[in-house]
This record gives structure tokens, sequence and C-alpha cells, in this order.
């Protein structure tokens, strides 16, 4: 803890290369997502989200997910995750075990969200997620179950916090290491955070690692991060650029940004490994491949500069 009691550390997930560029209109490359991947995974950001094994025909930004595991040429002590759907992707993603070491196992918190997103039902979606997650233990994988829609549901509005415990806890009995919380249309708020993470923390127990998801739809994603830290969170997930988008609401942004998210956690004095720069370096690229302008402000504005070296 620092003074300010804050944690002096923090795990950044960055999950650009899936989250990002699956909600992207246009199909990248996959020479550009090579390229990219490569980029981040020379920023020190300790965690990278590479690509997931959905469906072409669902989503085919990512169908050349393989190819992009094959060809990434990432440093040994860079964590790369993929996200799995279902046992039938766990089982395509078993073909590329040498390439990853981490799954992200998801499922939304509302019954709406969840048929909307997976077209199953919670339990539906609990009961095979369990055996993923068994069988991913059993590889050697490390497990991060993410709950998505856990601030609240664009469909159904409030959704209870115990109710995203107790899914929570079922992947937890199921093996995952992590829990990832979902803001996923930006409903949250700082308030709300606060006592979710100290209320998630009480009900979950020490043993395993909350990580916190915001996107930025509404403008609230680094208040809500700050929120996070004040409950103790130290794991974070981000993309660069602020990459991405939601269909709901239609045209909204993305996940935070990676380079936003850094460059307020290193100001407060808070670690990340990352260098900073770097990271704005890779978010460029990503402006340059996609040829628009992104929702990031670092990657407009550049790092603070104190002029007191
Ligand atoms: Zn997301």
């Amino acid at each position: 803890m620092s003074l300010a009691g804050l944690p002096e550390r923090v795990r950044v997930r960055e999950v650009g290369p899936r989250d990002g560029l699956q909600n992207e209109p246009e199909v990248v490359a996959t020479g550009d997502k090579v390229r990219l991947v490569d980029l981040l995974a020379r920023t020190g950001v300790p965690r990278l989200e590479v690509t997931s094994f959905v469906r072409a025909d669902v989503i085919p930004q990512l169908a050349d997910g393989p190819e992009v595991l094959e060809r990434m040429d990432v440093p040994d002590d860079v964590d790369v995750t993929v996200l799995i759907p279902n046992e039938r992707g766990f089982d395509n993603a078993l073909a590329h075990r040498s390439r990853f070491g981490e799954i992200n196992c998801f499922l939304s918190a509302s019954e709406s969200h969840n048929q909307a997103n997976v077209n199953r039902s919670i339990e539906e979606s609990l009961s095979g997620l369990e055996r993923v997650i068994g069988r991913a233990v059993a590889e050697g994988l490390r497990v991060e179950g993410v709950v998505s829609v856990s601030f609240g549901c664009p469909y159904e509005g409030h959704v209870p916090p115990e109710r995203v415990f107790a899914i929570a806890q079922r992947l937890m009995a199921a093996g995952a290491a992590e829990i990832g919380f979902g803001d996923t249309t930006g409903m949250a708020n700082p308030v709300q955070v606060r006592s979710f993470f100290t209320a998630a923390r009480a009900a979950l127990g020490d043993d395993v690692e909350l990580t916190a998801h915001f996107h930025n739809t509404r403008g609230q994603g680094l208040a809500n991060v700050l929120a996070a830290l004040e409950a103790g969170c130290a794991s974070f997930e981000s993309s660069f650029g602020e990459l991405g988008g939601c269909p709901v609401p239609a045209g909204a942004t993305g996940n935070i940004a990676t380079e936003d998210l850094v460059s307020m956690l290193h100001e407060m004095g808070i670690a990340t490994g990352i260098d900073l720069e770097a990271m704005i370096a890779a978010a460029r690229e990503a402006r340059a491949v996609l040829g628009r302008p992104l929702g990031s402000h670092t990657l407009v504005a550049g790092p603070v500069r104190w002029n007191d070296a």
C-alpha cells in the first residue's frame, strides 16, 4: 500500500487485440495484427489477450486467431491469454497449446445479456464453462473467468452484486484463479465500483485475483479505476488506443485506453512495468492501421512532462 492507501503496483492486461479488434467494423489484415501484437508484447505489459476461439462466422474479425497465435513473436515473460467461448472453442485452441498460458472464459451476469450474447441461459453457460475450466486446469492453463455486465445490464438495468458473486464462486470452484468484472456497456459509477469491489473481496476471499474491466462508454472509466484502486483492486484490463466499441449502445466506445490508464497510474506513483512511450507508439500504429482517430487521450496529448529532470 502506498501513502494514499492505494496499491503500489498493479497488473495490466492489454486486451486490445481481442476486445478491441473484435468490435472494429473492418477486418484488420493478419499481418497488421501480428505486428501490433509484437509491438504490444515489447511495451512491458505483463499480460496480453491476443485473440479468441469464437466461430469465424460469428466474429469474422478474429477468424485468423490461430494464425496470429502461430506467427506472433512474444517474449516468454508476457502471459498470453486467449478467449474461449465454449468447449468446441477450447478443443480448437488446444491445437495451439504451446502459444498461450491463460484462457479467459466469460458469461453475463444477466439472463437477457447472456441470451443476446451467447444464446444460452446463465446455467447452461456455467455448466459448459465448468467443464472447460476443469479441462484447462488439467492442461496446466491458468483461467480467468469474466462476468460481463457485472455493474448493470443494458436490457435489465440493475444487476444485484450477490448474483455476480454467486456466478464468480461457481467459476472459482471450477478452478478459475482470477475473476474479471466487466462493465460491458459503461454503466458503472465510482461510488458503485468502490462498494462493489469491497463487497467482492469480502464475498470471494483473498485467494482469488479480482480484476476490473471497465469500458469508457460514458467517459467514466478512469474514475471507476480510481474507485476500484481505493477498494484494493490491483488488476485491470484495457485496450491500447481505446480500441473497440460495443453494439449496445450503438456507436459506443470500447475499453478504457491502456495509455490513459498507465499515464494516470504512473502520475499517481503506482507502478505497472509498462513503458508509456512504447504503449503510445503501439497505439499510434493501430491508428495508422485503422486509418481514423482513436478515443485515447494520451495518444493525442502525449505523456505529462514536468520539466524537472
Ligand atoms: Zn470489454
